[in-house]
């Protein structure tokens, strides 16, 4: 018989509850045990639902206090020697030190020396925006079992009488995931002594009783080196033992393409394919598979929020069932369900036309038993469920929300000066001086300032009914001007209005926005504690009226100092939100970007000299395979510059990113031909630069001086230091002096004294420039 699997369920709880617990334990107001309570309860909970909805494989050990690749780091002993960790098993302490670092402070406490403790790296999840923690490997690495976690989950399932599939990250995904602290240092090479330590995992969980365990493999849909397939090979010759539990060996987020007979001929019990990405796959994947594997087919999306088109799953599902039978056969989703909402119904005020448009994590479960049960018992048994769909999604592919004729057309009619500036950089460069009256170096920040303890509390007063809008935004006027006047008073020469109307860079935009739905609860992991609430861009996109000229000019009229307009960017607001999958995504974004567009002509119009485009999101918009690279940043270049285009030569453009990994799409970024663009650099000392001096980057830049992810207030004489390395390599006509990145989490108490070191070191080099 067909069976229905899960390969992930959400960790973080619908009340966020594992977010309140953990953070309640940093602060030392949750024991341990309480910590360890509420973990127990959400697995529990979980375990039921997926138990009570019928499903036939459900995982264990996809919780994670924080992160599972943390946890694999704690697994396999993998943790770097400045955490001074000695002991068995991973405590703890040491688990959270990994993911947070360890302050100075707490050392002290702690009856230690040292002048604190960095954190691993974190880094996105394949294209996702989850971030994971990256395991450093380097060449005398040595590993060995440090955590009982995936057994111990496993039986505490068992004890409630439900039988799990225990989940581990591959180990050749783990090692490529990884980063090696040794130049030049390849990690593949320590497979030999990790696999050892797969393996007593396996024996532990064979003995416990596991009949199957799912093993992640999401690399095997990324380009591959010949020492990566060689890995693969030799892995999983390793880990087919008759002591151990029967492989499904699962990939996720793509196509194995070039990598699919290679994934065909591992042994192990089964295999999962992505077909939402890439039902294409199917074909061969069917003409292939050795006969003694089942197949297990990822047909519910676990990347996006739409009601699964079931019609078009069965008639892959019945493509498999003719090649294979029904017991070779098993439905999954295309992943975990880690990336989307835990439960629709949890969502009391979403618009009804187009709530039945979607399914999240629950009711996937729900589709994911309903194709189990059309493939086993035949359609009539599901025939409510089928037409139930059906209806939905023929009332959204004829809904008037979706498509705004006014858009299509003006979509159909771009030109491509549209997304041209009238004059080059030089010129305009010149222009926007004269106006401007700015000094060599300008200094500037990045857009947000402290977001208050006063603040929130009005937002949920207001929230709650209990402030009125008008007594609200009052206080957004008060809170702006005091904003503006400690910028003078610091002696900033480009001001900002600090965001405090925005809770979320993305959300704010897609609230006014219209073809954009919010959600109340629709908590998304983004890493360790932190969740977003990713809109849902359902429709056509346009803008019923201005966003943020209101703000801004009020900030305007508080200064004689330009003031910087800030814009969430058309590409980071496709790129954060779960969008529609009826049309490609460079369309999607385009409509954005027109819609920004309208945005960046009414800045314009009142007055507002310089505007910011903020896309830290384009970096991680690109697809996993290379070869796919280019497509997406022509149509994601194209977007920024259509938004960006509309003003005049004495405007000017900033953007922002942070991220220090440039060399790759150094290309693309010359190519948004921003006049000033400012990015992450002093977290890693300036080492981009040498980058922007090879390619000879054109236009004027604000590389980082100050590192706003630590409390820690930098020196002059150190930021001095920072604008002499960039000095090196950027003209000082060029070189702009801000921040890494936004303030709003930081206090005003550590924000002042670094913003008045930056002003200083600023001054410092104009006088000898
Ligand atoms: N303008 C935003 C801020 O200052 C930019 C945030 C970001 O780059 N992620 O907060
Ligand atoms: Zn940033």
């Amino acid at each position: 018989m067909v069976q229905a699997t899960n390969l992930g369920f959400p960790r973080i709880g619908l009340q966020r509850e594992l977010k309140w617990a953990v953070e309640g334990y940093w602060a030392g107001r949750v024991s341990e045990e309480a910590l360890a309570d509420t973990a127990r309860q959400l697995r529990t909970r979980h375990w039921r639902w997926q138990q009570a909805a019928g499903l036939d494989q459900i995982p264990s050990n996809d919780f994670s206090l924080y992160d599972h690749v943390l946890d694999t780091i704690a697994l396999v002993g993998a943790v770097p020697e400045r955490f001074g960790w000695q002991g068995e098993v991973v405590d703890l302490a040491t688990y959270f030190a990994m993911a947070r670092g360890v302050q100075e402070k707490e050392l002290e406490a702690r009856g230690l020396e040292g002048t604190g403790v960095l954190p691993l790296e974190m880094t996105k999840w394949f294209d996702t925006n989850y971030h994971y923690l990256v395991p450093e490997f380097y060449p005398e690495q040595t590993f060995r079992l440090a955590s009982t976690k995936p057994i111990d989950e496993y039986l505490e399932a068992k004890s409630l009488g439900i039988e799990t599939r225990p989940v581990l990250l591959g180990p050749v995904s783990f090692l490529l995931l990884g980063r090696a602290t040794v130049p030049g240092f390849n990690p593949l090479t320590l497979l030999d002594r990790l696999l050892p330590v797969y393996a007593e995992v396996l024996r532990r969980l064979k003995a416990a009783g596991a009949r199957y365990v799912q093993i992640d493999e999401p690399c095997l849909v990324s380009d591959l080196t010949p020492e990566a397939r060689q890995a693969y090979q030799q892995a999983y010759a390793a880990l087919n033992h008759s002591d151990h539990p029967a492989l499904v060996l699962t990939t996720y987020f793509g196509g194995l393409e070039d990598n699919l007979s290679l994934a065909l001929s591992l042994p192990v019990a089964a295999v999962h394919l992505d077909l939402v990405r890439a039902p294409e796959q199917l074909e061969p994947a069917l003409a292939h598979l050795p006969a003694d594997r089942m197949l297990s087919l990822g047909l519910v999306d676990g990347r996006n929020v739409w009601r699964t088109d079931l019609d078009a799953a069965a008639a892959l599902l019945k493509r498999a069932l003719e090649a294979l039978g029904p017991d070779r056969v098993w439905i999954g989703p295309s992943c975990s369900l880690l990336h989307v909402p835990i439960d629709l119904d949890a969502e009391p005020d979403l618009d009804p036309e187009i709530r039945p448009w979607l399914a999240f994590a629950r009711q996937k479960l729900e589709e994911l038993v309903t194709l189990k049960r059309l493939a086993n018992e035949g359609e009539a048994a599901v025939r409510d469920q089928l037409e139930a769909a059906r209806r939905a999604r023929a009332e959204r592919l004829a809904s008037p929300r979706r498509t705004n004729p006014a858009v299509r057309q003006r979509l159909a009619h771009l030109s491509p000066d549209m997304a041209r500036r009238k004059r080059p950089f030089a010129e305009r460069y010149e222009r926007q001086r004269a106006r401007l009256q700015l000094p060599l170096l300008p200094t500037t920040t990045i857009g947000s300032f402290p977001q208050t303890e006063e603040l929130r509390k009005k937002r949920a007063a207001l929230r709650r009914g209990d402030l009125a809008r008008e007594a609200y935004e009052q206080f957004l006027e008060r809170t702006i001007a005091d904003t503006i006047a400690r910028q003078e008073a610091l002696g900033l020469d480009v001001l900002v209005h600090g965001e405090p109307e925005r809770t979320d860079m993305v959300e704010y935009f897609a609230e006014q926005l219209q073809g954009f739905l919010v959600t109340r609860n629709g908590w998304v992991q983004s890493y360790g504690t932190r969740c977003v609430r990713p809109p849902i861009l359902y429709g056509d996109v346009s803008r019923p009226g201005p966003m943020t000229v209101r703000w801004i000019t009020y900030a305007q009229q508080c200064t004689e100092r330009p003031v910087k307009g800030i814009l969430t960017g058309p590409v980071t607001l496709l790129q954060w939100s779960f969008v529609r999958d009826d049309q490609p995504r460079a369309d999607t974004c385009r409509q954005i970007a027109l819609a920004l567009r309208d945005e960046v002509a009414d800045l314009e119009a009142a007055g507002i000299a310089v505007i910011q485009i903020d896309e830290p999101a384009l970096r991680e918009g690109l697809p996993l395979r290379r070869r796919d690279w280019p497509a997406y940043l022509e149509w994601a270049v194209e977007c920024f510059r259509l938004t960006a285009s509309v003003v005049r030569d004495d405007t000017q453009i900033h953007t922002h990113m942070c991220y220090a990994d440039f060399e790759d799409i150094l290309e693309a970024i010359v190519a948004l031909d921003a006049d000033v663009i400012s990015i992450e650099a002093a977290r890693s000392g300036m080492a981009l630069l040498e980058a922007f001096q090879r390619f000879q980057y054109p236009n004027a830049i604000g590389p980082g001086v100050y590192d706003i992810h630590s409390p820690r207030v930098p020196s002059v004489e150190e930021m001095e230091t920072l604008l002499e390395r960039a000095l090196a390599v950027i003209p000082p006509e060029r070189l702009w002096v801000n921040p890494d990145c936004g303030l709003k989490t930081r206090r005003w108490t550590e924000v002042e004294p670094a913003l008045r070191h930056m002003v200083e070191a600023a001054r410092r080099w104009r006088a000898r420039v």
